[in-house]
């Protein structure tokens, strides 16, 4: 007993398709009311459009924060057509049925995204438009509500197929995307006012993301998953371009994520740097004189390893580079940019992907992170830390030399990126060794070690490359058998942050084995 579409309210601060989404609803017979700016783009582009303010009997006033607030609109959106009583009310104050509700909110996340101030922020926050998207929502059963211009085709596609009607099943889930809409909406105001108003843990907090991709499955097939953005547009997997190769999965995105946040610790101004991550973890970092170079050096940490890995560089993709990648199976490559050259050399390599971001995140940025637990979730601020030169304490007599420093400061930062318990043995600005994801320090210390001799022996070299080395503890060394151990291993110098219980053990142990080493102050723990 469904009729055909009859009447559409309009209001929407996105344009984008609007007026040929609205003249194809208009040829169906369907009578559009529309607020001001709205009604303005459509009587432009010649369609008849009946004004908000006709309807309610009010002006649009107060800077617009009052346009649809009013029992003419909301009554419309809400009455329950089956029944007599809803109908009788309707027709004693002569409230008019609508159908359709489409509405795309104040530009609020955008606003916030420019850095407007305070007072400019809260006039972006739409009042009338979230209130008529949860009316007609509340109402799916008898109402339409559209609040992603992407899904104007879908509704047209629908009105096409059922008679110009949409069917219960297609409503509820125009209803459920739009009760999502208005969460994130909300979620994106208290999270902008929790931090204008400096709560950094506020009492009540709420998160939402937009679906940027059904995954096929998550970490194991038997798991569903997808990906959502969350709107921040912060450089890196979830914004960049694909040229290549099949979907990502969620281990390839995870470990994209990864690869790409590592490199973009090491500036491009001051040389190339590649990274190789399998399960997240590094298995060679390296900088190089070329993007190849970085790539070579990265890859001679651990050959066997890098197999099926995922590649990032802090710069352009050339020629070069992309040849030598080619020459083992990687799932995928993210840089800031690739040349032609490059892209065409791929392109033989139908599996490999490609993704190219267009810059670098900034590692020092605030931001938070997310985890979950049963029960709940914990929320924290980005690792965004980072040493600098000045903020090291020497510890030991002997003092670091120039290239140790730069090494032991290249490792640490390495070392942020490696599961806890994370040790990384470096040399000329390459990873020779890294040991990660340990319930013991020492098992990870000996771990980087063993992966040194596995590859000193594949290459053919005469000793380790943990020789003449220097070594990053993401934590502080509990005992001294953990610098006993990477002195063994050849290692001349150590970063970690200090401050255990037995750190003079552990000076003393350096000392006596004629080790640099420096602290940090400042932890990375990584899970
Ligand atoms: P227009 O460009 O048509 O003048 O305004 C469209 C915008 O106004 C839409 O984003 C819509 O959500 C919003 N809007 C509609 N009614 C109201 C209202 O009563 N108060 C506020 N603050 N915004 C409204």
């Amino acid at each position: 007993d469904r009729v055909p579409m009859r009447r559409a309210l309009i209001s929407v601060s996105d344009k984008t398709g609007l007026v040929e989404f609205a003249r194809d609803l208009s040829a169906r017979g369907i009578e559009i009311l529309s607020t001001g700016g709205t009604a303005k783009s459509l009587r432009e582009a010649g369609l008849t459009v009946i004004d908000v303010a006709d309807v309610t009997g009010f002006p649009e006033m107060m800077d617009g924060r009052v346009k649809t607030l009013h029992p003419v609109v909301h009554g419309g959106l809400l009455a329950l057509r089956d029944n007599d009583e809803h109908m009788a009310a309707a027709a004693t104050h002569e409230i008019g049925m609508i159908d359709l509700l489409v509405v795309n909110l104040y530009p609020f996340e955008e606003t916030v995204a420019k850095g407007a101030d305070y007072d400019t922020c809260i006039e972006n926050i739409d009042i009338g438009g979230p209130a008529m998207i949860r009316a007609a929502s509340k109402n799916h059963a008898f109402v339409s509500v559209i609040t992603d211009v992407q899904d104007y085709a879908a509704l047209l596609a629908e009105l096409n197929a059922n008679d110009g009607d949409t069917t219960y099943s297609f409503r509820q889930k125009l209803a459920q995307t739009a009760y999502a809409r208005t969460a994130a909406y909300d979620a994106a105001v208290s999270t902008w006012m929790a931090k204008a108003i400096g709560e950094e843990t506020p009492r009540r907090r709420a998160f939402a993301g937009t679906l940027a991709q059904t995954l096929r499955y998550g970490e194991n097939p038997h798991q569903a998953a997808a990906f959502y953005t969350d709107g921040s547009n912060r450089a890196g997997v979830a914004t960049a371009k694909q040229w290549q190769g099949k979907e990502l999965s969620y281990n390839n995105i995870n470990d994209t994520d990864a690869a790409f946040e590592l490199v973009a610790e090491f500036d491009p101004a001051k040389g190339p740097a590649v990274a190789i991550i399998k399960h997240a973890n590094p298995c060679g970092v390296a900088t190089g004189a070329s993007a190849g170079e970085a790539y070579r050096r990265a890859f001679d940490c651990d050959r066997t390893s890098a197999f099926g890995g995922i590649i990032a560089l802090n710069t352009t993709l050339d020629a070069e580079t992309a040849r030598a990648i080619t020459e083992i199976f990687t799932e995928v490559v993210i840089a800031p940019d690739a040349t032609d050259e490059a892209r065409e050399i791929f392109a033989a390599k139908k599996n490999l992907r490609l993704l190219t971001t267009g810059g670098l995140p900034d590692p020092a940025a605030a931001g938070d992170t997310f985890r979950q637990v049963a029960g709940g979730f914990l929320v924290q601020g980005r690792d965004n830390g980072v040493i600098r030169p000045a903020d090291l304490k020497v510890v030991t007599k002997r003092q670091p030399t120039e290239a140790e420093l730069k090494d032991l400061l290249f490792a640490w930062t390495v070392a942020k990126h490696v599961k806890s318990n994370a040790i990384v043995y470096a040399k000329d600005l390459a990873t020779v060794g890294i040991g990660a994801g340990q319930m013991s320090r020492i098992d990870s210390t000996r771990i980087g070690q063993r992966k040194a001799q596995d590859m000193a022996e594949a290459l053919g070299l005469a000793q380790p490359l943990t020789q003449g080395a220097v070594v990053a503890s993401d934590a502080f060394f509990p005992f001294a058998d953990g610098v006993i151990a990477l002195a063994d291993a050849g290692a001349l110098a150590v970063i970690q942050p200090g401050g255990s219980m037995r750190d003079d053990e552990v000076i003393a142990a350096a000392d006596e084995r004629g080790l640099a080493m420096v602290f940090t102050g400042q932890r990375h723990f990584r899970h």
